[in-house]
């Protein structure tokens, strides 16, 4: 099994919590999908063969992209990977991008799967976060998205924003589910540096919710999530039966992926690679033949350290019988003694042989999982 990850670097203007790699000026759009064509060939034989489950296109805004180009950079992977009889394709769209046909079209070039944007529903909020679209755009994407025939649909919301409510959230989650999503990632905002927001809590001009807020809004999410019939398979990410998104839990189960473009990163179980974040750079290097990316080696116990802060943020938690087969007893033992606190303090449960985290344990989930790898 194995996913590849393209990274499309352009945005048409920058969001103000955003620290992803992307660029605004667009005039190298077309020389990047070739580059990105062109690194696809010379990494053919990164995954060693295994087949490719899954392709995640995303950004900056993959919908800033042509449907055709997308066909043809599907079709190049295609072409030096062997594919799965049904992988899962997604497309990360930003609902201003949204015209009529554009799903019927990315459809038929392949795209199974949708991930939109939505952030909020709330115009007013929408411009504080510095989107640029409005509710009525999001309404009218999702609108397209299943008259279009593409029923795999995920939303992405933003919640804990300064100002924001328990009942602004409620009300972003009931208009979400006014419509047949399959698939929500609710992420609480996170400040960092290098942003506006990063600029604005620096000199004073934003404070963060406080704790007790957030926890009450990670509960809520929860909880709506649930009554529509929504697991929560990751600390941010819930879906109806049949509709987890392959792609992210193959990350949390450290499946080998490639990232192709600039900023993307690879993982083959033994190293991460992360291609350069210049789109320049990234073309000049990749027409000379040569990935521009740095490698770090990974020994056993950094790849352990790594399994369990993802693999405990899951429904399916840490796998002991997989840390005992794939690393080795002694840090099995280290995992059975050490939960056995959180276990007592009804933080964690043993399902079967994996360590999960219970309800209460999800809302201090980073400080558990960095007391579990500290002393590694
Ligand atoms: S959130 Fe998306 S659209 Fe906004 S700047 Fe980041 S990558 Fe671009």
């Amino acid at each position: 099994m194995a996913g590849i990850y393209i990274h499309i670097p352009f945005c048409k203007s920058f969001c103000n919590y955003c620290d992803f790699y992307s660029i605004t000026d667009n005039s190298l759009k077309e020389a990047l999908v070739q580059s990105v064509i062109r690194e696809a060939s010379l990494r053919s034989s990164y995954l060693e063969n295994e087949t490719v489950e899954t392709v995640y296109f995303g950004g900056g805004t993959p919908s800033l992209l042509e449907p055709a180009t997308v066909s043809a950079l599907l079709s190049v992977l295609r072409k030096n990977f062997s594919f799965a009889a049904d992988p899962e394709i997604t497309f990360e769209v930003n609902p201003d991008d949204v015209y009529k046909g554009q799903f019927r079209a990315l459809k038929k070039a392949g795209i199974n799967r949708i991930s939109l944007g939505l952030q909020s529903w709330d115009d007013k909020r929408l411009r504080y976060l510095g989107r640029r679209h409005d509710a009525a755009q999001s309404a009218r994407a999702l609108g397209l998205v299943f008259s279009e025939g593409i029923s795999n649909v995920s939303a992405d919301l933003i919640y804990g924003v300064p100002g924001m409510t328990a009942a602004d959230l409620a009300d972003d989650l009931e208009k979400t589910f006014a419509f047949p999503v399959t698939h929500l990632s609710a992420y609480h905002l996170t400040v960092e540096n290098g942003t506006k927001f990063g600029r604005m809590k620096q000199s004073g001009k934003l404070e963060e919710i406080d704790e007790e807020t957030s926890a009450s809004m990670f509960s809520l999410v929860g909880r709506v999530c649930s009554e529509h019939g929504f697991v929560q398979y990751e600390i941010s990410n819930f879906a109806k039966e049949g509709f987890i998104s392959r792609h992210n839990s193959s990350y949390w189960k450290q499946v080998p992926y490639l990232g192709l473009g600039p900023a993307a990163h690879s993982f083959d179980r033994r190293s991460r690679q992360w291609n350069v974040g210049n789109v320049r750079k990234y073309i000049k290097a990749i027409d000379s033949g040569e990935i521009p990316c740095r490698r770090e080696e990974l020994d056993k116990t950094r790849v352990f350290i790594e399994y369990v802060m993802t693999s405990l943020r899951t429904m399916w938690g840490i796998d002991l019988t997989h840390v005992e087969e794939f690393y080795d007893k002694e840090l099995h033992d280290y995992l059975v003694n050490l939960s056995g606190k959180y276990i007592r303090y009804g933080l964690m449960k043993r399902e079967k042989n994996a360590l999960v985290l219970t309800d209460q344990g999800r809302m201090i989930s980073d400080n558990i999982i960095r007391e579990l790898v500290e002393n590694l």
